[in-house]
């Protein structure tokens, strides 16, 4: 089966979907983005998402393609004309295509891109069951990555960092050694103490709504946390580390350059927060 994707106001066989070469997204990354998990053939925490993407837009002074309720069958026909079932949604929205020039276009109307795909469920239990290594690269992105725009080149150059140093991600540093959050990912570590510990949110991380939802689980499981930064030194001596992203919920970390963290296994409080994230995220 083809894959459909939804460009524009129609849905095309993926060979034929394509955007101008002066989309401003093209051009300038003049856009924003958002993934959604879809299980059982439901999208997750949707609600959350769409306030998010409506920030993002608000933020960069994007109009909105069209109303949220048309947004919501618009993603929900390109799950179902792509049959996934497990795996996710990506909406794409840019300022649109207009001559190349910096300032915003007058009268420019935005671009919208819907695509959905299927994810390995049972592979991605397995490196939830093994935990994932980590490098860290120096954090070299805009004072604004709060809003989930597409301009995501240090992202892809930490992702290649992390990848031929045969790690999973990346880890992003701040001039005072502080982790940030991951390439595609928060960043958590359990301290010595028992302690969850999260950067908090700002104008330095993307308000993760993976992360969101764990601060929930951490609550309702009576945890200790605190959202304040971590360095790099804290994070070699935690007893657990991990990360949380919209298309992977909760991944142990069990390497971070090399170093094992804590025994070097998966921890326990990451995998009792995987196993008890579906109860808190929304479904719809
Ligand atoms: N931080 C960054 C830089 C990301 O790209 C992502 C994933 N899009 C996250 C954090 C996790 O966000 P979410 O839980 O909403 O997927």
């Amino acid at each position: 089966m083809s894959r459909i994707a939804y460009v524009n106001g129609r849905y095309l066989p993926r060979a034929q979907a394509a955007v101008s070469i002066e989309d401003r997204g093209f051009q300038f990354a003049d856009g924003v983005y958002e993934v959604c998990e879809v299980r059982a053939g439901h999208i997750i925490d949707e609600r959350r998402h769409m306030a998010r993407l409506d920030r993002s837009l608000s933020e960069l002074r994007i109009a909105r393609p069209m109303l949220p309720a048309a947004l919501a069958v618009v993603m929900r026909e390109t799950i179902s004309r792509n049959r996934v079932r497990d795996g996710i949604v990506y909406v794409e929205i840019t300022r649109g295509a207009a001559r190349r020039d910096f300032p915003f276009p007058p009268g420019i109307r935005p671009s919208l891109i819907v695509t959905a795909r299927s994810n390995d469920l049972a592979k991605l239990e397995q490196v939830a069951a093994e935990g994932v290594a980590v490098v860290t690269v120096p954090d070299i992105r805009w004072g604004r990555v709060d809003i989930k725009s597409v301009a995501l080149l240090p992202n892809v150059l930490a992702k290649q960092a992390a990848r031929e140093q045969g790690a999973r991600e990346a880890w992003l540093l701040d001039e005072q050694g502080r982790i940030t959050e991951g390439a595609s990912s928060n960043a958590w570590i359990v301290a010595r103490d028992g302690k969850v510990i999260t950067y908090p949110l700002g104008q330095d991380i993307l308000p993760g709504i993976t992360r969101s939802v764990v601060l929930d689980v951490i609550k309702a499981q009576g945890l200790a946390f605190e959202e304040r930064a971590f360095t790099l030194e804290e994070a070699y001596a935690a007893r657990e580390a991990f990360i949380t992203s919209a298309s992977q919920i909760v991944i142990p970390v069990v390497a971070i350059n090399g170093r094992p963290v804590g025994n070097g296994a998966p921890g326990l409080i990451a995998a009792a927060l995987r196993r008890d994230f579906h109860r808190h995220a929304e479904v719809s």
